[in-house]
């Protein structure tokens, strides 16, 4: 059994949906366990329509849910031949009277909750998988769409809900497990979950990529496919730096680091569970199914190349936490993380001197609440707009040079470096500029670092014509 999961641009529209059918064809002998993200957009377009709404913009909010309900439709007419699409209309109108309802619930109360968000964006996933397995069976796959909120369950943490493994495997092993076993392909919606009691959750923007490996690792699959718009996980986005080149494989340690600070092509958490089970993980092209991919794993032979891989994380803000007579008393660090630690705040860079601790967080957690904590026994002040760029390599602390290499070619960008982390671990440096510096930055390193011509032992070249394969046919 393999789980393959495919992004939003991998379902954006009707060609799109159909080479899904043909990539997940190719791989029947497999018995695929399928999962789907919302079509491209929807997650955000929903999220609209509800921030429309609860700042009392009822007909607004209920345009967006209506433009919606226009595109999944046309989506599934375009794909579907009569009889199917007969079947498969009532079942995606009947998300959008729940939609509307509670759109106009939150536009009454100008409120909307990390509760009623989940609710909200659950239908970009609902509304995907009715459509995707809908295309399956009209293409003559035996496949059976489930509603994963019967399946992943987790804690009430609403909008970055935790699973409950033992009680997910459970309900995979009782709801989709006999479906693989008669050869039925079933189709999930990501990212969305439910707690015990049923209510609907979402595991945190980007999370089908987690949903995949959550459920792979439950049930134990041979790997986890995670199909995306790009030819696999890159030395670094290619959408910042179109030179970024293939990486074929890559350890599970170097791309789970790449994942934390900021490469977006993998959802941070996605490599936990693949990790524990020891599951290999590959991030394929859906424009591209017959390209190779990379391939993420335990074990990877050493290369002579010190970086694997350039990452970026934008939306930081660096608080700087001062003792309020000059100097940092004794325990001022302890107490200044139990802040941050309380109100969930995950630090991702830190560095003290003798009058002030200065943190890296991500801009979103950095609330006010946790800011008026601090202040209540220290001088704080905030530094919004900022990014964090990862150097990623293995060994790389062992490596004589690599820091003058790295900030000699930031230098060279003419980019300010506000805050650096090295030694902390081993396979990382980062350091922290101002958010419009990145492009300038990371085009720089990766110039420097993977320089032109060398013919790396773990890299290619991006085949920048990626080929449009119709129907999968090609694979
Ligand atoms: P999906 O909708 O399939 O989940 P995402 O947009 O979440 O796709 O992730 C794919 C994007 O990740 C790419 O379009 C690319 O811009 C970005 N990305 C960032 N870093 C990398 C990297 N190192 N390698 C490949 N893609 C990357
Ligand atoms: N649709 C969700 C989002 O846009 C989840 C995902 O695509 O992984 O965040
Ligand atoms: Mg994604």
């Amino acid at each position: 059994m393999i789980v393959m999961k495919f992004g939003g641009t991998s379902v954006e529209d009707a060609p799109a949906i159909e080479r899904v059918a043909g990539i997940v064809r190719s791989r029947l002998a497999e018995d695929p366990v399928v999962l789907v993200s919302a079509l491209a957009r929807a997650t955000d377009q929903l999220l609209a329509a509800g921030k429309a709404a609860a700042a009392g913009d009822r007909d607004r909010a209920l345009e967006l849910s209506e433009a919606l309900r226009q595109r999944h439709l046309r989506t599934a007419c375009e794909l579907l031949p009569g009889t199917h699409f007969s079947k498969v209309q009532p079942a995606l109108e009947s998300n959008f009277k729940p939609l509307q309802e509670l759109l106009t619930g939150v536009a009454t109360l100008r409120e909307l909750s990390p509760r009623s968000t989940d609710c909200l964006l659950s239908f970009g996933e609902l509304l995907s998988s009715e459509i995707v397995s809908a295309v399956f069976v009209a293409r003559g796959l035996a496949a059976e769409r489930v509603d994963s909120r019967e399946c992943l369950i987790t804690d009430a943490s609403h909008t970055k809900a935790a699973p409950l493994f033992d009680e997910t495997r459970a309900r995979l092993e009782g709801r989709v497990r006999p479906l693989v076993e008669r050869h039925v392909i079933p189709v999930m919606g990501g990212f969305i979950g439910a707690t015990l009691d049923g209510v609907t959750t979402t595991i945190g923007r980007g999370g089908s990529d987690y949903s995949a490996s959550i459920m792979g690792a439950a049930m134990r699959a041979e790997r986890i496919e995670i199909w995306t718009d790009v030819p696999g996980m890159m030395t670094t986005d290619p959408n910042l730096c179109p030179e970024a080149r293939l990486i074929e494989e890559i350890s599970f340690e170097e791309a789970a680091e790449l994942a934390s600070f900021g490469a977006k092509v993998l959802h941070p958490a996605t490599l936990l569970p693949a990790i524990e089970k020891n599951i290999p993980v590959f991030v394929l092209n859906s424009r591209n199914p017959a390209g190779a991919g990379t391939c993420i794993r335990a074990h990877v032979p050493g290369n002579h190349h010190p970086v694997r891989a350039i990452a970026a994380k934008r939306h930081s803000t660096i608080v700087n936490v001062a003792g309020e007579r000059g100097e940092i008393p004794r325990g001022f660090l302890r107490e200044v993380l139990a802040v941050f630690d309380r109100h969930q705040c995950q630090v991702d860079i830190v560095a003290s001197s003798q009058v002030r601790i200065t943190l890296a967080v991500e801009s979103d957690s950095a609330a006010p609440e946790l800011l008026a904590d601090l202040e209540h026994f220290a001088q704080v002040s905030c530094e919004p707009r900022q990014a964090i760029v990862s150097v990623v390599g293995e060994n790389l602390r062992g490596r004589q040079g690599i820091a003058a290499s790295v900030f000699g070619s930031v230098a060279a960008a003419g980019v300010n470096v506000r805050m650096i982390s090295q030694g902390a671990s081993e396979i990382n440096i980062s350091f922290v500029i101002h958010e419009d510096d990145v492009p300038a930055a990371v085009r720089s390193l990766h110039k420097d670092l993977f320089p032109k011509g060398e013919v790396a032992s773990y890299g290619s070249p991006v085949d920048t014509s990626i080929e449009v394969t119709a129907h999968g046919s090609k694979i």
